[in-house]
């Protein structure tokens, strides 16, 4: 079955007229879904906690901020783009008391919804509108007149005006200038969660650390094996971007592509893994384990992060990254950009 997708003229801002659109959150999605919607001529709310360091950026940008609680009473729209963990707690606190009738609710994953996290009644309209890019590329990519893809799905629609909203939401977005793609709660949940569990971080996260640890322990240069396993990806994955697998091959060495072909260490033992994450994800057992040790103040979480944030590649990292000019540019490794 060929996907659904809709375009900018799918969408009509005007189902915005006299309607006040609540972005809870401003972090990467939060400060470009306000601002992009301020662009598109939504009148936006921002809901924070009023401690938040973000209260000042986006008072900056000259956006109305205001408590959780007081952004939600006021809005036939809300967008709910805290942390996924964190998510229950200011829907049961601060969200759900303080709805007005009939007010839609938002987010750009599904996690919550999905796991039974949150449970609006049934007459409130339920949409997720998610990006499939940063936020901060979400923004950049507005502000240039272009717009991130989205894929979009409804899970409640007592009133049937679920989808207008969900199509006016992505355009004023920006996102209905590249695509919205029609999805389920379900379906992107799931995949969402399996492919950064094993493609996009566990997976690529795991080859290059591994990677590296053996080829250092087998006598070479660290410097030498950071280039090998690490640097070179990032040049690998934007000709994928660009074309594909088939572009990325092409592009490498014949010896190369037969190595890929032949010698990677990659075979039906991962599938197997790959197929059992599958299955803790879909039977929840992976979100229940998550928002336990969240709710527990998440020592498990902290001690990998711990762990893991110690790695033998990053040892050698900072030093090689620092050769690059265009990484002296503005690009931070991660703990100065979390500061
Ligand atoms: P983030 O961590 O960047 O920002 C979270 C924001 O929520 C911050 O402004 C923080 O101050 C605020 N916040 C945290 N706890 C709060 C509380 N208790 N009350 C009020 N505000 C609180 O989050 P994010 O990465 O933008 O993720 C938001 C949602 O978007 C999630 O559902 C995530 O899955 C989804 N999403 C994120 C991306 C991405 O690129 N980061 C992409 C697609 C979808
Ligand atoms: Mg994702
Ligand atoms: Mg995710
Ligand atoms: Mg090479
Ligand atoms: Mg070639």
């Amino acid at each position: 079955m060929a996907a659904q997708i809709w375009y900018e003229n799918d969408g009509d801002l005007s189902v915005f007229n006299g309607k006040k659109v609540a972005i809870i959150g401003y972090g990467s999605q939060g400060h470009a879904h306000a601002l992009n919607l301020r662009d598109s001529g939504v009148d936006v709310v921002v809901g924070l906690r009023p401690t938040s360091k973000s209260v000042e950026f986006a008072k900056e940008q000259g956006l109305d901020v205001k408590s959780v609680a007081d952004a939600a009473a006021e809005a036939d729209v809300i967008m709910i783009l805290t942390p996924d963990q964190a998510q229950r707690k200011v829907w049961a606190n601060e969200i759900e008391p303080n709805l007005k009738p009939g007010a839609a609710i938002a987010f750009a994953h599904g996690f919550n919804i999905h796991y039974g996290y949150i449970k609006p009644t049934e007459d409130h309209p339920v949409f997720m509108v998610a990006p499939k890019g940063p936020g901060h590329i979400v923004r950049r990519e507005y502000a240039a007149g272009r717009g991130v893809p989205v894929v979009v799905a409804v899970q409640q629609d007592p009133r049937g005006d679920a989808w207008d909203l969900t199509l006016a939401y992505a355009k004023a977005l920006g996102a209905l200038r590249a695509g919205a793609i029609r999805t389920t709660f379900k379906e992107e949940t799931e995949t969402d969660l399996f492919g950064e569990q094993n493609v996009l971080l566990g997976g690529v996260n795991k080859l290059v650390e591994m990677g590296f640890e053996v080829l250092t322990d087998a006598g070479y240069q660290p410097e030498i094996a950071y280039f090998e396993v690490c640097h070179e990806l990032k040049m690998i994955v934007d000709l994928m971007n660009e074309g594909g697998l088939n572009k990325d091959r092409w592009s490498c060495s014949d010896t190369a592509q037969y190595g890929d072909y032949v010698n990677t260490c990659i075979d039906e033992h991962v599938r197997e893994r790959m197929e059992y994450h599958l299955k803790r994800i879909q039977d929840g057992s992976f979100a229940k384990e998550f928002i336990e040790d969240q709710d527990a103040g998440a020592p498990k979480f902290k001690q990998l992060q711990e762990e893991y944030s110690h790695v033998r590649i990053e040892e050698v990292g900072p030093k090689l990254r620092a050769m690059f000019s265009w990484n002296n540019d503005g690009v931070k490794d991660a703990d100065e950009a979390n500061s």
